[in-house]
């Protein structure tokens, strides 16, 4: 069992938007499958449709619905680079642990561009460009020193330092690595998409269905559910996101909380090339574009869970967030239109955690997902998949939840 979080409060600027409908049943009676998932958010949604394209039998259930947990949140920046750059993440880990961390992102934003074009899924899928701006966490020789240990991992990225940066993006005062190969998207298109496909390709969706214990033993997992009803299947997929159940271990993962606001559309205003934008800063400002010219803007991260706490302060970051970018770009309108905030997963790496439960080999569990969050569902569905077609992929180890 699990505590229901509050996972986001105020108006993502997704509502603005419509997400195809994604129909789901009731969980009345007791159900058998290969595979359960539990989670339909976008971890779930792309786990469930890997199998399901794979032959394997599937049921998702969700306590609240499809898209509607943290996913509903999400700024929605596709980025191969994550939260911790390569050079403190190699002193963490270790290079080779951290390069390969590093180039399996980057195969998963590629891998996921892939999918989302044969799968046909209409997301407003954007390839962008990234500025990573120099900031508290990294100097600019630092971000000299990041670009040369990107580079000694086989990953491009260009330093521009301050007069080059101002010519070609307007940006003054700042250097920056820029980057290639990253995408935006709208979050829960793609989630509704990727169910809907899964849907087709037969897997059944229960909501709202909420998993209230699980009990394995050597040939079965046995989930209930609220209300009485059972599912019992062969493996069971926890993708719930930041709600982590009681058999999945919390060392080295901590829940926070995170603001976000998007203006109204402004395109004539947009900066060059619309390119992601984000810092190495603590805490970090990003932002991006929506296709009909409104800028996504977050960050302002606290270390605390509590949603009044949270919620109490959506205000001032908001106005926090527009003042910050205003600095970067001070021909633009960043009133917010829209503020939102949500809980929000990290690690102390800033990597995730995937793979079976320690001691429980017929579960695994997603978590972890800090601002990568899409990079890497895709991973974790690349990785299940694997496992259940009885294979290991060569990056196991890298996710392995800890204990
Ligand atoms: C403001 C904000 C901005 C973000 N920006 C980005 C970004 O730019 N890029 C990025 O990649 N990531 C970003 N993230 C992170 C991203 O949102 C998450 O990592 C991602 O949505 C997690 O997806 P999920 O499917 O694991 O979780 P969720 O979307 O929360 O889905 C989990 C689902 O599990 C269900 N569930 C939970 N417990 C149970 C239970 N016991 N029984 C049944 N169902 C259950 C929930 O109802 C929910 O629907 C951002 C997050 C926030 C809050």
């Amino acid at each position: 069992m699990q505590r229901q979080l509050d996972l986001h409060t105020g108006r993502p600027v997704w509502s603005a938007y419509r997400a195809p409908r994604v129909p789901v049943r009731r969980l009345i009676r007791d159900i058998k499958t290969e595979v359960v998932v539990i989670g339909m958010g976008i971890s779930g949604a792309m786990i469930a449709e890997a199998l399901s394209a794979a032959s394997h039998d599937v049921v998702l259930i969700d306590r609240r619905g499809p898209g509607h947990g943290s996913t509903a949140a999400n700024t929605a920046l596709v980025q191969h680079e994550i939260d911790m750059p390569l050079s403190l993440l190699s002193r963490r880990i270790g290079r080779e642990k951290a390069e390969r961390g590093c180039r399996r992102s980057k195969l998963a934003v590629a891998n996921l561009h892939a999918r989302i074009a044969d799968l046909g899924i209409r997301c407003n899928l954007v390839l962008r460009p990234s500025l990573y701006l120099d900031g508290d966490v990294l100097s600019p020789s630092d971000m000299r020193k990041e670009g040369a240990a990107r580079a000694a991992a086989g990953l491009r990225s260009l330093y521009l330092p301050p007069a080059a940066l101002k010519e070609r993006f307007g940006i003054e005062g700042r250097s920056a690595l820029l980057s290639h190969g990253n995408m935006a998207l709208d979050p829960r298109k793609l989630t509704a998409g990727l169910l809907l496909r899964a849907r087709a390709n037969g897997a059944r969706l229960y909501a709202p269905a909420e998993a209230t214990a699980i009990e394995t033993d050597v040939d079965r997992v046995r989930v209930a559910t609220e209300g009485g009803p059972v599912v019992l299947a062969q493996h069971a997929v926890l993708a719930t996101g930041y709600e982590l159940m009681d058999v999945v271990p919390r060392a080295h993962h901590q829940i926070v909380s995170t603001y976000a606001i998007a203006t109204r559309p402004q395109p004539r205003s947009i900066w060059p090339e619309k390119a992601l934008i984000w810092e190495a800063s603590d805490p970090y400002l990003y932002a991006r574009t929506t296709p009909d010219g409104r800028v996504i803007c977050g960050g302002e991260d606290e270390d605390f869970q509590s949603e009044d706490r949270r919620d109490s302060l959506i205000g001032a970051k908001s106005r926090r967030i527009s003042d910050k970018l205003l600095k970067l770009f001070p021909q633009a309108d960043f009133t917010p239109e829209f503020a939102w905030a949500g809980a929000f997963g990290t690690t102390s790496t800033g990597l995730p955690f995937i793979g079976r439960v320690p001691r429980n080999p017929r579960l695994f569990a997603v978590m972890g997902y800090g601002g990568n969050g899409i990079t890497y569902s895709q991973i974790a569905s690349e990785l299940i998949a694997t496992a259940l077609a009885g294979g290991e992929d060569s990056d196991t180890d890298l996710f392995a939840l800890p204990g």
